[in-house]
Protein backbone atom coordinates (compact mmCIF):
# COMPACT_ATOMS: atom_id res chain seq x y z
CA UNK A 1 0.00 0.00 0.00
CA UNK A 2 1.19 3.38 -0.48
CA UNK A 3 -0.01 6.64 0.90
CA UNK A 4 0.70 9.64 -0.78
CA UNK A 5 0.54 12.86 1.20
CA UNK A 6 -1.18 15.97 -0.19
CA UNK A 7 1.55 18.82 -1.34
CA UNK A 8 1.05 20.65 1.69
CA UNK A 9 1.14 18.51 4.06
CA UNK A 10 3.20 19.10 7.42
CA UNK A 11 6.20 16.73 9.10
CA UNK A 12 3.33 16.35 11.86
CA UNK A 13 0.67 15.07 9.50
CA UNK A 14 3.39 12.52 7.97
CA UNK A 15 4.46 11.37 11.41
CA UNK A 16 0.77 11.03 12.08
CA UNK A 17 0.04 9.12 9.52
CA UNK A 18 3.42 6.56 10.50
CA UNK A 19 2.19 6.08 14.08
CA UNK A 20 -1.66 5.22 12.67
CA UNK A 21 0.31 2.49 10.39
CA UNK A 22 2.17 1.75 13.13
CA UNK A 23 -0.20 0.83 15.87
CA UNK A 24 -1.83 -1.13 12.86
CA UNK A 25 1.45 -4.10 13.29
CA UNK A 26 2.82 -2.40 9.87
CA UNK A 27 6.08 -1.01 8.77
CA UNK A 28 6.05 2.48 7.40
CA UNK A 29 8.65 4.03 5.22
CA UNK A 30 8.81 7.59 4.43
CA UNK A 31 10.02 8.95 1.04
CA UNK A 32 10.46 13.20 0.55
CA UNK A 33 10.55 14.12 -2.94
CA UNK A 34 10.16 17.33 -4.35
CA UNK A 35 6.71 18.25 -4.39
CA UNK A 36 5.28 15.15 -2.63
CA UNK A 37 6.00 12.71 0.54
CA UNK A 38 4.65 9.00 -0.20
CA UNK A 39 4.72 6.61 2.80
CA UNK A 40 4.84 3.00 1.82
CA UNK A 41 3.10 0.05 4.30
CA UNK A 42 4.14 -3.11 4.60
CA UNK A 43 1.86 -6.01 6.07
CA UNK A 44 0.00 -8.44 6.25
CA UNK A 45 -3.64 -8.23 4.58
CA UNK A 46 -5.03 -8.20 8.34
CA UNK A 47 -2.36 -5.04 8.55
CA UNK A 48 -3.78 -3.50 4.89
CA UNK A 49 -7.22 -3.48 6.01
CA UNK A 50 -6.85 -2.14 9.06
CA UNK A 51 -4.71 0.92 7.96
CA UNK A 52 -7.90 3.38 7.88
CA UNK A 53 -5.70 6.45 6.94
CA UNK A 54 -7.90 8.12 3.88
CA UNK A 55 -9.58 10.73 6.07
CA UNK A 56 -6.25 12.09 8.11
CA UNK A 57 -5.01 15.58 7.49
CA UNK A 58 -2.94 15.65 5.08
CA UNK A 59 -3.54 12.78 3.08
CA UNK A 60 -3.73 13.01 -0.40
CA UNK A 61 -4.69 9.78 -2.00
CA UNK A 62 -4.30 5.57 -0.80
CA UNK A 63 -3.25 3.52 -3.16
CA UNK A 64 -3.47 -0.28 -2.87
CA UNK A 65 -0.75 -2.22 -4.92
CA UNK A 66 -1.76 -6.02 -4.13
CA UNK A 67 -5.29 -7.19 -4.63
CA UNK A 68 -7.24 -7.81 -1.53
CA UNK A 69 -8.84 -11.32 -2.87
CA UNK A 70 -5.55 -13.11 -2.00
CA UNK A 71 -6.45 -16.79 -1.97
CA UNK A 72 -8.61 -16.47 -5.42
CA UNK A 73 -6.21 -13.89 -7.16
CA UNK A 74 -4.02 -14.44 -10.19
CA UNK A 75 -1.32 -13.12 -8.41
CA UNK A 76 0.30 -15.56 -6.36
CA UNK A 77 -1.80 -19.00 -8.31
CA UNK A 78 -0.09 -17.98 -12.02
CA UNK A 79 -2.32 -20.95 -13.82
CA UNK A 80 -5.79 -21.25 -14.21
CA UNK A 81 -7.64 -23.87 -11.86
CA UNK A 82 -9.78 -26.55 -12.88
CA UNK A 83 -12.72 -27.51 -10.65
CA UNK A 84 -13.92 -31.19 -10.63
CA UNK A 85 -17.70 -31.72 -9.47
CA UNK A 86 -17.78 -35.60 -8.86
CA UNK A 87 -15.37 -35.85 -11.50
CA UNK A 88 -17.24 -33.50 -13.87
CA UNK A 89 -14.41 -30.72 -15.18
CA UNK A 90 -14.59 -26.73 -14.71
CA UNK A 91 -11.93 -25.48 -16.25
CA UNK A 92 -9.35 -24.07 -18.85
CA UNK A 93 -9.14 -27.37 -20.81
CA UNK A 94 -13.19 -27.78 -20.91
CA UNK A 95 -16.09 -26.45 -22.12
CA UNK A 96 -18.73 -27.71 -19.84
CA UNK A 97 -22.89 -27.45 -20.49
CA UNK A 98 -24.80 -27.16 -17.56
CA UNK A 99 -28.49 -27.38 -18.17
CA UNK A 100 -31.14 -28.05 -16.35
CA UNK A 101 -34.61 -26.70 -15.85
CA UNK A 102 -34.93 -22.94 -13.58
CA UNK A 103 -36.87 -24.85 -10.62
CA UNK A 104 -37.87 -28.54 -10.07
CA UNK A 105 -41.06 -28.51 -10.48
CA UNK A 106 -42.27 -32.44 -10.24
CA UNK A 107 -39.89 -35.62 -11.15
CA UNK A 108 -41.44 -36.39 -14.13
CA UNK A 109 -40.61 -32.46 -15.11
CA UNK A 110 -36.85 -32.94 -13.88
CA UNK A 111 -36.36 -35.83 -15.22
CA UNK A 112 -37.66 -34.83 -18.83
CA UNK A 113 -35.47 -31.73 -18.75
CA UNK A 114 -32.29 -34.13 -17.02
CA UNK A 115 -33.00 -36.16 -20.22
CA UNK A 116 -32.49 -32.70 -22.45
CA UNK A 117 -29.98 -31.38 -21.23
CA UNK A 118 -27.77 -34.75 -21.46
CA UNK A 119 -28.88 -34.91 -24.83
CA UNK A 120 -27.51 -31.85 -25.42
CA UNK A 121 -24.42 -32.88 -23.96
CA UNK A 122 -24.87 -31.32 -20.77
CA UNK A 123 -22.33 -33.28 -18.35
CA UNK A 124 -23.85 -31.15 -14.93
CA UNK A 125 -27.75 -30.73 -13.87
CA UNK A 126 -29.22 -27.69 -12.85
CA UNK A 127 -32.73 -27.12 -11.31
CA UNK A 128 -33.48 -24.84 -7.89
CA UNK A 129 -35.37 -26.30 -5.35
CA UNK A 130 -34.71 -23.22 -3.49
CA UNK A 131 -35.76 -20.24 -5.48
CA UNK A 132 -35.34 -16.88 -4.64
CA UNK A 133 -38.09 -14.84 -5.97
CA UNK A 134 -38.76 -11.46 -6.53
CA UNK A 135 -42.54 -11.56 -5.77
CA UNK A 136 -43.58 -13.58 -2.57
CA UNK A 137 -46.21 -14.84 -4.24
CA UNK A 138 -44.48 -16.68 -6.84
CA UNK A 139 -43.22 -20.10 -6.89
CA UNK A 140 -40.80 -20.25 -4.06
CA UNK A 141 -39.63 -23.81 -5.09
CA UNK A 142 -40.36 -27.81 -3.33
CA UNK A 143 -37.32 -27.34 -0.79
CA UNK A 144 -36.04 -30.58 0.87
CA UNK A 145 -38.95 -32.83 -1.97
CA UNK A 146 -37.07 -30.90 -5.08
CA UNK A 147 -33.81 -31.93 -3.16
CA UNK A 148 -34.83 -35.44 -3.23
CA UNK A 149 -36.08 -35.03 -6.74
CA UNK A 150 -32.64 -33.97 -7.54
CA UNK A 151 -30.77 -36.46 -6.26
CA UNK A 152 -33.48 -39.39 -7.74
CA UNK A 153 -32.85 -38.21 -11.30
CA UNK A 154 -28.92 -37.38 -10.59
CA UNK A 155 -28.79 -41.21 -9.56
CA UNK A 156 -30.70 -42.45 -12.99
CA UNK A 157 -28.81 -39.50 -16.00
CA UNK A 158 -25.49 -40.01 -13.80
CA UNK A 159 -25.55 -36.24 -13.92
CA UNK A 160 -24.39 -34.36 -10.92
CA UNK A 161 -26.56 -31.92 -9.66
CA UNK A 162 -25.89 -27.97 -9.00
CA UNK A 163 -28.62 -26.90 -6.80
CA UNK A 164 -29.06 -23.44 -5.10
CA UNK A 165 -29.07 -22.62 -1.71
CA UNK A 166 -30.48 -19.47 -0.19
CA UNK A 167 -30.21 -20.18 4.01
CA UNK A 168 -26.92 -21.08 6.21
CA UNK A 169 -29.43 -23.57 7.81
CA UNK A 170 -29.69 -25.36 4.87
CA UNK A 171 -26.25 -25.83 4.11
CA UNK A 172 -25.86 -29.66 5.08
CA UNK A 173 -29.37 -30.87 3.90
CA UNK A 174 -28.49 -29.24 0.06
CA UNK A 175 -24.62 -30.37 0.23
CA UNK A 176 -26.50 -33.78 1.20
CA UNK A 177 -27.93 -34.32 -1.68
CA UNK A 178 -26.16 -32.33 -4.27
CA UNK A 179 -22.82 -31.98 -6.17
CA UNK A 180 -22.72 -28.16 -6.51
CA UNK A 181 -23.49 -25.39 -4.43
CA UNK A 182 -24.98 -22.54 -6.55
CA UNK A 183 -25.05 -18.86 -4.50
CA UNK A 184 -27.92 -17.11 -6.55
CA UNK A 185 -26.68 -13.08 -7.78
CA UNK A 186 -29.34 -11.54 -4.63
CA UNK A 187 -26.93 -13.41 -2.65
CA UNK A 188 -23.59 -12.91 -3.59
CA UNK A 189 -22.94 -10.56 -0.80
CA UNK A 190 -24.80 -12.87 1.96
CA UNK A 191 -21.69 -13.12 3.52
CA UNK A 192 -22.66 -16.09 6.17
CA UNK A 193 -23.94 -18.01 3.49
CA UNK A 194 -20.43 -17.33 1.87
CA UNK A 195 -18.96 -18.49 5.00
CA UNK A 196 -21.42 -21.86 5.41
CA UNK A 197 -20.69 -22.89 1.52
CA UNK A 198 -17.03 -22.69 2.08
CA UNK A 199 -16.86 -25.01 4.72
CA UNK A 200 -19.62 -27.29 3.16
CA UNK A 201 -17.44 -29.50 1.49
CA UNK A 202 -18.86 -29.00 -1.90
CA UNK A 203 -17.42 -27.03 -4.88
CA UNK A 204 -19.35 -23.92 -5.17
CA UNK A 205 -20.85 -21.62 -7.82
CA UNK A 206 -20.72 -18.20 -7.59
CA UNK A 207 -22.88 -15.76 -9.88
CA UNK A 208 -22.22 -12.48 -9.91
CA UNK A 209 -24.45 -10.15 -7.86
CA UNK A 210 -26.95 -8.24 -10.00
CA UNK A 211 -24.66 -4.71 -9.87
CA UNK A 212 -21.16 -6.45 -8.35
CA UNK A 213 -17.62 -4.94 -9.62
CA UNK A 214 -15.33 -7.49 -10.65
CA UNK A 215 -13.56 -6.87 -7.11
CA UNK A 216 -16.43 -7.05 -4.89
CA UNK A 217 -17.38 -10.49 -6.92
CA UNK A 218 -13.91 -11.86 -6.26
CA UNK A 219 -14.04 -10.37 -2.34
CA UNK A 220 -17.25 -12.65 -2.42
CA UNK A 221 -15.48 -15.75 -4.12
CA UNK A 222 -12.45 -14.64 -1.57
CA UNK A 223 -15.23 -15.43 1.73
CA UNK A 224 -15.45 -19.10 0.42
CA UNK A 225 -11.83 -20.07 -0.30
CA UNK A 226 -11.09 -18.20 3.18
CA UNK A 227 -13.28 -21.16 4.48
CA UNK A 228 -10.87 -23.58 2.84
CA UNK A 229 -12.62 -24.21 -0.37
CA UNK A 230 -11.16 -23.10 -3.62
CA UNK A 231 -13.38 -25.18 -5.85
CA UNK A 232 -15.46 -21.91 -7.05
CA UNK A 233 -15.93 -21.10 -10.45
CA UNK A 234 -17.65 -18.00 -11.10
CA UNK A 235 -20.84 -17.02 -13.08
CA UNK A 236 -21.38 -13.87 -15.35
CA UNK A 237 -25.48 -14.02 -15.48
CA UNK A 238 -25.39 -10.86 -16.73
CA UNK A 239 -25.97 -7.12 -14.98
CA UNK A 240 -28.60 -4.50 -14.41
CA UNK A 241 -28.77 -2.12 -17.03
CA UNK A 242 -30.77 0.55 -18.39
CA UNK A 243 -32.26 -0.96 -20.98
CA UNK A 244 -35.71 -2.65 -20.45
CA UNK A 245 -35.82 -4.80 -23.71
CA UNK A 246 -33.49 -7.49 -21.79
CA UNK A 247 -33.75 -8.92 -18.43
CA UNK A 248 -29.82 -8.25 -17.87
CA UNK A 249 -26.87 -7.13 -19.74
CA UNK A 250 -24.22 -10.02 -20.28
CA UNK A 251 -21.16 -8.09 -19.68
CA UNK A 252 -19.05 -10.57 -21.63
CA UNK A 253 -16.03 -8.68 -21.12
CA UNK A 254 -16.33 -10.06 -17.58
CA UNK A 255 -14.80 -13.11 -18.90
CA UNK A 256 -11.91 -11.84 -19.72
CA UNK A 257 -11.14 -9.26 -17.29
CA UNK A 258 -11.97 -11.83 -14.23
CA UNK A 259 -9.43 -14.62 -16.01
CA UNK A 260 -6.86 -12.20 -16.21
CA UNK A 261 -7.83 -11.10 -11.98
CA UNK A 262 -8.38 -14.78 -11.09
CA UNK A 263 -7.26 -18.11 -11.57
CA UNK A 264 -10.78 -19.59 -10.85
CA UNK A 265 -12.92 -20.93 -13.61
CA UNK A 266 -15.87 -18.18 -15.25
CA UNK A 267 -18.95 -19.42 -17.31
CA UNK A 268 -21.65 -17.76 -18.04
CA UNK A 269 -25.72 -18.16 -17.86
CA UNK A 270 -26.87 -16.70 -20.82
CA UNK A 271 -30.32 -17.70 -20.05
CA UNK A 272 -30.83 -15.37 -16.87
CA UNK A 273 -29.13 -12.39 -18.72
CA UNK A 274 -30.68 -12.40 -21.49
CA UNK A 275 -34.34 -13.64 -20.33
CA UNK A 276 -35.18 -14.62 -23.68
CA UNK A 277 -35.05 -18.20 -25.40
CA UNK A 278 -34.13 -16.31 -28.72
CA UNK A 279 -31.01 -14.55 -27.27
CA UNK A 280 -29.53 -17.43 -25.20
CA UNK A 281 -27.98 -18.85 -28.23
CA UNK A 282 -26.08 -15.78 -29.35
CA UNK A 283 -25.04 -14.86 -25.88
CA UNK A 284 -23.90 -18.00 -25.58
CA UNK A 285 -21.64 -17.97 -28.97
CA UNK A 286 -20.49 -14.39 -27.64
CA UNK A 287 -19.52 -16.65 -24.36
CA UNK A 288 -17.82 -19.12 -25.76
CA UNK A 289 -15.78 -16.42 -28.26
CA UNK A 290 -14.53 -14.44 -24.61
CA UNK A 291 -13.16 -17.80 -23.89
CA UNK A 292 -15.66 -18.80 -21.03
CA UNK A 293 -15.11 -22.23 -19.29
CA UNK A 294 -18.33 -23.43 -19.94
CA UNK A 295 -22.19 -22.14 -20.19
CA UNK A 296 -25.06 -23.03 -17.46
CA UNK A 297 -28.66 -22.55 -19.56
CA UNK A 298 -32.52 -23.08 -18.65
CA UNK A 299 -34.06 -26.24 -20.36
CA UNK A 300 -37.43 -27.31 -19.67
CA UNK A 301 -39.63 -30.05 -21.01
CA UNK A 302 -43.04 -27.92 -21.49
CA UNK A 303 -41.41 -24.34 -21.34
CA UNK A 304 -44.66 -22.80 -21.70
CA UNK A 305 -46.05 -24.52 -18.64
CA UNK A 306 -42.91 -23.76 -16.55
CA UNK A 307 -43.71 -22.22 -13.31
CA UNK A 308 -40.33 -20.24 -13.41
CA UNK A 309 -38.44 -18.73 -16.25
CA UNK A 310 -40.24 -20.38 -18.92
CA UNK A 311 -39.40 -17.49 -21.30
CA UNK A 312 -35.94 -18.54 -21.19
CA UNK A 313 -36.11 -21.79 -21.14
CA UNK A 314 -34.89 -23.71 -24.14
CA UNK A 315 -36.66 -27.04 -25.62
CA UNK A 316 -36.64 -28.63 -29.53
CA UNK A 317 -34.61 -27.00 -31.92
CA UNK A 318 -32.79 -24.27 -29.87
CA UNK A 319 -31.53 -26.25 -27.90
CA UNK A 320 -30.41 -28.72 -30.72
CA UNK A 321 -28.77 -25.68 -32.30
CA UNK A 322 -26.69 -24.74 -28.66
CA UNK A 323 -25.34 -28.72 -28.57
CA UNK A 324 -24.14 -28.21 -32.15
CA UNK A 325 -22.12 -24.41 -30.91
CA UNK A 326 -20.87 -26.12 -27.90
CA UNK A 327 -19.56 -29.13 -29.32
CA UNK A 328 -17.86 -27.39 -32.26
CA UNK A 329 -16.40 -24.98 -29.49
CA UNK A 330 -15.13 -27.83 -27.65
CA UNK A 331 -13.76 -29.11 -31.18
CA UNK A 332 -15.91 -32.61 -31.07
CA UNK A 333 -18.84 -33.51 -32.71
CA UNK A 334 -21.82 -34.57 -30.16
CA UNK A 335 -22.40 -37.64 -29.67
CA UNK A 336 -26.36 -38.97 -29.66
CA UNK A 337 -29.73 -37.88 -32.38
CA UNK A 338 -28.11 -34.18 -32.69
CA UNK A 339 -25.13 -34.90 -34.10
CA UNK A 340 -26.54 -37.99 -36.01
CA UNK A 341 -29.02 -36.44 -37.63
CA UNK A 342 -28.95 -36.00 -41.45
CA UNK A 343 -26.94 -33.09 -43.19
CA UNK A 344 -29.09 -29.58 -44.26
CA UNK A 345 -28.57 -27.77 -46.86
CA UNK A 346 -29.13 -23.68 -46.84
CA UNK A 347 -27.23 -20.58 -45.80
CA UNK A 348 -26.41 -22.22 -42.06
CA UNK A 349 -25.02 -25.66 -43.18
CA UNK A 350 -21.63 -25.86 -43.41
CA UNK A 351 -21.37 -22.50 -41.76
CA UNK A 352 -19.31 -22.72 -38.33
CA UNK A 353 -20.96 -22.64 -35.57
CA UNK A 354 -18.73 -21.87 -32.68
CA UNK A 355 -17.59 -18.43 -31.91
CA UNK A 356 -14.24 -20.18 -30.25
CA UNK A 357 -10.98 -19.45 -30.81
CA UNK A 358 -10.03 -20.92 -35.19
CA UNK A 359 -9.53 -23.99 -34.57
CA UNK A 360 -11.57 -25.50 -31.94
CA UNK A 361 -13.91 -27.73 -34.26
CA UNK A 362 -12.35 -25.54 -37.76
CA UNK A 363 -11.89 -29.24 -39.39
CA UNK A 364 -15.05 -30.26 -38.79
CA UNK A 365 -17.49 -28.45 -39.80
CA UNK A 366 -20.69 -28.74 -37.39
CA UNK A 367 -23.90 -28.90 -40.06
CA UNK A 368 -26.84 -27.39 -37.89
CA UNK A 369 -29.71 -29.89 -37.41
CA UNK A 370 -33.25 -29.28 -38.18
CA UNK A 371 -34.20 -25.45 -37.04
CA UNK A 372 -36.39 -24.99 -33.80
CA UNK A 373 -39.71 -23.79 -34.21
CA UNK A 374 -39.43 -20.58 -35.81
CA UNK A 375 -39.07 -17.56 -34.23
CA UNK A 376 -39.96 -19.12 -30.99
CA UNK A 377 -41.15 -16.26 -28.86
CA UNK A 378 -40.13 -15.31 -25.87
CA UNK A 379 -42.92 -16.46 -23.87
CA UNK A 380 -46.59 -16.81 -24.97
CA UNK A 381 -48.95 -14.66 -23.84
CA UNK A 382 -47.61 -12.02 -21.56
CA UNK A 383 -48.92 -8.52 -20.62
CA UNK A 384 -47.06 -5.60 -22.36
CA UNK A 385 -45.64 -2.58 -20.13
CA UNK A 386 -48.88 -0.55 -21.18
CA UNK A 387 -50.95 -3.57 -19.81
CA UNK A 388 -52.07 -5.16 -23.24
CA UNK A 389 -52.07 -8.73 -23.55
CA UNK A 390 -49.46 -9.77 -26.16
CA UNK A 391 -46.41 -8.07 -27.69
CA UNK A 392 -46.76 -5.15 -29.92
CA UNK A 393 -45.01 -5.77 -32.98
CA UNK A 394 -41.56 -5.62 -33.24
CA UNK A 395 -41.84 -4.62 -29.31
CA UNK A 396 -39.22 -6.73 -27.29
CA UNK A 397 -41.96 -6.45 -24.78
CA UNK A 398 -42.21 -6.29 -21.31
CA UNK A 399 -39.18 -5.94 -19.13
CA UNK A 400 -38.53 -9.31 -18.27
CA UNK A 401 -36.18 -8.41 -14.86
CA UNK A 402 -38.79 -8.75 -12.30
CA UNK A 403 -39.28 -12.31 -11.97
C1 LIG B 1 -30.95 -19.42 -11.18
O1 LIG B 1 -29.89 -19.76 -11.74
O2 LIG B 1 -31.94 -20.16 -11.04
C2 LIG B 1 -31.07 -18.04 -10.68
C3 LIG B 1 -32.05 -17.68 -9.85
O3 LIG B 1 -30.13 -17.24 -11.17
P1 LIG B 1 -29.67 -15.77 -10.71
O4 LIG B 1 -29.27 -15.89 -9.28
O5 LIG B 1 -28.54 -15.50 -11.64
O6 LIG B 1 -30.84 -14.85 -10.92
MN1 LIG C 1 -34.33 -18.78 -13.15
Amino acid sequence: MVIVMAPSCTDAEVDDVVAHVRTAGGSAFVSRGITRTIVGVVGTEEVLESVDVGLLPGVGEVVRITTPYKLVSSENHQSRSTVSVRGVPIGPDTFTLIAGPCAVESAEQTLAAAHQARRAGATLLRGGAYKPRTSPYAFQGLGVAGLRILAEVSAETGLPVVTEIVDAADVDVVAEHADMLQIGTRNMQNFPLLQAVGGAGRPVLLKRGLTATYEEWLMAAEYVAQRGNLDIVLCERGVRSFEPAIRNMLDVSAVPMVHAMSHLPVIVDPSHAGGRRDLVLPLARAAMAAGADGVMVDVHPEPERALCDGAQALSGGLLDELTVAQAARRGRWPAGPVGAGPARSGPAAGRRASGGPAGSGASRRPRRPAPGPAGCSAGGRRRSRTGRRGRRPGSPGRRPGTR
